[in-house]
């Protein structure tokens, strides 16, 4: 059986899309949201669904040692959770932004911090947070989001170079707009409506499996070849 892969997110869009792909390659995935059914619904072979909040450690790393227990050693982690509550910090409400920097910060350490240890140790394995171009570049209303984003591409490069003394990647994939469900998560209509305004400039979103190619991609190149970053968007984007 191939090496374990854990997915943050894996209930919906980029990470369920991220579920399907690597079961499909032959790998054993741990599958980590709130929404347990969602991804019980999948029903894919060798796979553990976990209900767990990724800010809380303690049920991430409960998670993660029961799979590891069964499968092996975590090789893949990819910490694709994440909300995107657009507004201004001035007049948003205070759990929403609080949330969004929670999520989406803290979101991609704890996973993080139960496995690099041992990766180090091991010397192997990779670890890909999905970001996005809104950690590159900032857009109106993205003011939290975009902090938090930019904060995933440091702390990825920081964390890059830490252990580049050691076999282990550490890698960021931004991608432009994608159709999922993340504009949902937004409350303030005129704002979606307006997203939803500009969007229709590039007639819809990246397909989710253009992001698992890329996810893909980087992670089957062999392990001492780091694919840093990939920032991938519609042709058509223009910002
Ligand atoms: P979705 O809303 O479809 O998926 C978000 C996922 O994150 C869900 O599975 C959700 O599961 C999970 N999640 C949210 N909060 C928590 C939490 N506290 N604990 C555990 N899981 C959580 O959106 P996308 O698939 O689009 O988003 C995935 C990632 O891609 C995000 O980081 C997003 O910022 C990024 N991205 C998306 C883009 C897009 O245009 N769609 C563009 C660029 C980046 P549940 O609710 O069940 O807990």
């Amino acid at each position: 059986m191939k090496k374990l892969v854990v997915i943050t997110g894996a209930s919906s869009g980029i990470g369920k899309e991220l579920a399907k792909t690597f079961s499909k390659e032959g790998h054993p995935v741990l599958l980590l949201a709130r929404r347990k059914h969602l991804m019980e619904e999948l029903n894919l072979e060798n796979c553990i669904c976990k209900s767990v909040d990724v800010t809380k450690k303690e049920e991430v790393e409960k998670a993660i040692l029961e799979a590891e227990e069964k499968y092996g050693k975590t090789d893949l982690l990819i910490n694709c959770a994440g909300i995107m509550l657009l507004g201004k910090p001035d007049t948003q409400d205070y759990e929403e932004w609080a949330s969004m920097v929670d999520t989406n910060v803290k979101g991609i350490l704890t996973g993080t911090n139960i496995v690099l240890p041992n990766m180090i140790k091991e010397n192997n394995g990779t670890i890909i947070n999905i970001s996005s171009i809104a950690g590159r570049k900032t857009f109106n209303n993205h003011s939290v989001y975009c902090g938090t984003k930019f904060a995933v591409h440091a702390i990825t490069e920081s964390m890059r170079k830490e252990v580049a003394g050691s076999n282990v990647r550490i890698i960021v994939i931004a991608p432009g707009v994608v159709e999922t469900p993340l504009l949902s998560h937004t409350t303030d209509e005129k704002i979606k409506e307006d997203y939803n305004q500009w969007k229709k400039t590039i007639e819809s979103g990246l397909d989710v499996s253009k992001i698992a190619d890329c996810v893909k991609f980087a992670y089957y190149m062999p392990q001492d070849v780091c694919v840093r970053e990939i920032v991938i968007a519609k042709t058509k984007q223009e910002d």
